[in-house]
């Protein structure tokens, strides 16, 4: 994927509101002493010296004296608190480097976690050179994992069902195992691991220690704790604000039918490498996944039924550029890191803001600056004020690309690429082609036109025709007034039922007439030339024409007197802007804009006239 400027969903250069999000810290900064009072051995803290670390994080403050100390440990924390180090650097110092034999073990949920946990612990042992860490994990081949077990390590970093395999296979053996770490525990126990945690756990000996880390302390969690930890210290460290992390949050206001066509235009103008869209449930990431690749997006889908070996391929294949879109489930993108996720879509609002932290933390990351997209239907803004207030967070309402955006954006796109291919050659076939068409024309051709036109074909732009109902929809979900969300199904996604819709057509008949002309903005309507027509063609005078509002395809004008059949009749073939108005009585869908249209309107939003 690749640029837009100046459309209505900027991908970088965050401006307001600018937030500095929930979803990561800053390890250190939360304590006054140094590493040096923790009691590290000094293999270790040369290490911590070599990495930059000056102040402990307030994890590592707490859970390193206690754990050097032989305490058990119950850490209520998430990544990004410095966790890693908090238990990876004690779990060395309880290590002995001359006993070839697996005396550490860390689960860990997936595979990445488990190779960049195996990557820290390691960067920790740089001064233990007799010491050997080893990930072994799920959908990579058995035999290296094997033979790297049997030439003695002494730390195991591994998913719980490769490390069950190979106990079962006696490739791995923990009598002697001293320290164990149960990382992001609650994912673990999400992914369906308890069992193999639990039998994991009882084949490690009696007298060892036990480290648990969890984002979340759920009941499952501490009985896991109750019954395999002794006299755990606890530690809970709270979410801090990040100086690193950047996430510009938005949201669009999207009917639901309209959205697989509004995700579309987003991806297809967005600045962001590689884009993340969260759904809620299997079908839905199926569904849009499919959608996507049917609409030419290079996009695939996850979820949890997924096989943890596909998953990996997937991830590697957005990590490498060969993939630009995911489309994933909750469940299927925890622990999801990629840094060239420069977007992150909820295609639906998540219901819980703790969900919607989880889900905006995937981009921003590793320095970079993200934008979180959140789709809104008119019916779920309650949602989001939900949100909003958990998170202190304003959330940015942006509008969707027009298709004069996207068709812009692709055009631009073209023509960067135009120096690199010209200067590749091999262009005879289109030069003759040219020059043959400049000869077949009767008469001068224009040649702006002609590149214009070409322009307009390579990008898809099939010209003026069918109004499109996702502009129109748009356009009036945005000014659509807040509503209560209903419970019991009465309004769900943004769907009127009966009820409701009854009520909405009360609410316009009970308002001056409005009349609905089918030019726009993108015709380049101004409201001077749509008053010029009604007092010229319609027999209007200036004080008869009352509120207009321009939206992308049409505009909605008050006539408080109305208009005679005669008139309509007239201004129905008059033409504005080159278009013919087509002006009828506005029947809905939707309530008036103007009613209570939402805040900070960005972009095309209707314009008001005339009041
Ligand atoms: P973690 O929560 O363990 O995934 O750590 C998050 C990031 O913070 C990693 O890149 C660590 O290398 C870094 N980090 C951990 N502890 C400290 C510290 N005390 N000072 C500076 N950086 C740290």
């Amino acid at each position: 994927m690749s640029l837009p400027s100046g459309t209505t969903l900027p991908s970088h250069a965050p401006t307001t509101p600018q937030t500095s999000t929930q979803t990561s810290q800053t390890p250190a900064a939360a304590s006054s002493i140094t590493f040096d009072h923790l009691g590290l051995p000094d293999a270790l803290q040369r290490a911590v010296d070599d990495l930059g670390f000056r102040t402990p994080s307030a994890i590592q403050e707490r859970a390193i004296p206690a754990l050097l100390d032989g305490r058990d440990l119950l850490g209520v924390a998430q990544t990004g608190t410095g966790k890693t180090a908090a238990f990876g650097l004690p779990l060395l110092a309880a290590v002995d480097p001359e006993l070839r034999a697996v005396q550490a073990i860390v689960l860990a949920p997936t595979r990445e976690l488990a190779m960049q946990v195996s990557e820290a612990i390691a960067s920790f042992a740089q001064h233990l050179p007799g010491i050997t860490v080893v990930p072994v994990y799920g959908g990579a081949p058995f035999l290296p994992q094997q033979r790297a077990l049997q030439r003695g390590a002494q730390v195991v970093v591994g998913t719980p069902g490769r490390v069950i395999d190979h106990l079962e296979r006696g490739s791995l053996v923990l009598d002697q195992a001293r320290f164990l770490v149960l990382d992001e525990a609650d994912e673990m126990l999400r992914m369906g691991f308890a069992e193999d945690v639990d039998k994991i756990l009882d084949r490690a000996p009696r007298t060892r220690q036990v480290a648990l880390f969890s984002a979340t302390m759920p009941a499952p969690i501490r009985r896991i704790a109750d019954q395999h930890l002794v006299n755990p210290l606890e530690v809970t460290v709270a979410r801090q604000s990040s100086t690193v992390t950047s996430v510009r949050q938005t949201y669009a206001v999207v009917p639901h039918r309209h959205k697989a066509g509004a995700l579309a235009r987003v991806l297809a103008v967005t600045d962001a490498d590689a884009a993340i869209v969260f759904v809620r449930t299997r079908g839905a990431a199926e569904e849009l996944g499919s959608a996507l690749v049917e609409r030419g997006v290079s996009a695939a889908f996850i979820s949890g039924d997924v096989a943890q070996g596909d998953r990996e391929k997937i991830v590697e294949r957005l990590r490498s550029g060969a993939l630009d879109v995911l489309v994933a489930t909750d469940v299927a993108a925890r622990g999801l890191d990629v840094d060239r996720l420069g977007l992150v879509v909820n295609y639906d609002v998540p219901r819980e803001p703790e969900t919607y932290v989880h889900r905006i933390g995937r981009t921003g990351r590793a320095g970079r600056e993200g934008v979180a997209l959140t789709f809104v239907t008119p019916a779920e803004r309650s949602r989001l004020r939900v949100i909003e207030r958990t998170t202190r967070t304003s959330l940015e309402q942006v509008t969707i690309p027009s298709p004069a955006e996207v068709s812009a954006h692709k055009v631009r796109a073209l023509l960067e690429r135009v120096p690199k291919r010209a200067e590749a050659g091999r262009l005879d076939v289109y030069r003759d082609a040219v020059a043959a068409h400049l000869e077949a024309a009767d008469g001068p051709v224009d040649v702006h036109q002609l590149l214009a036109t070409v322009l307009a074909l390579a990008v898809g732009d099939p010209g003026p025709g069918a109004t499109d109902d996702l502009d129109d929809a748009l356009a009036r979900a945005a000014v659509t007034p807040e509503r209560p969300e209903r419970s019991g199904g009465h309004l769900r996604d943004g769907h009127a039922t009966g009820h409701e819709r009854r009520r909405t057509n009360t609410h316009i008949a009970g308002g001056p007439p409005r009349w609905r002309v089918a030019v726009g903005h993108r015709d380049g309507l101004q409201p001077g030339a749509l008053v010029g027509a009604l007092t010229g063609e319609g027999g209007l005078t200036g004080a008869d024409v009352g509120k207009i509002d321009i939206f992308s395809s049409f505009a909605l004008v008050d006539i408080p007197g109305g208009l005679s059949p005669e008139a309509v009749d007239r201004l129905s073939r008059a033409r504005v802007a080159g278009r013919p108005l087509r002006i009828r009585l506005d029947s809905g869908p939707g309530p008036r804009p103007g009613h209570g249209a939402s805040r900070g309107h960005v972009g095309h939003g209707p314009s008001r006239a005339r009041s």
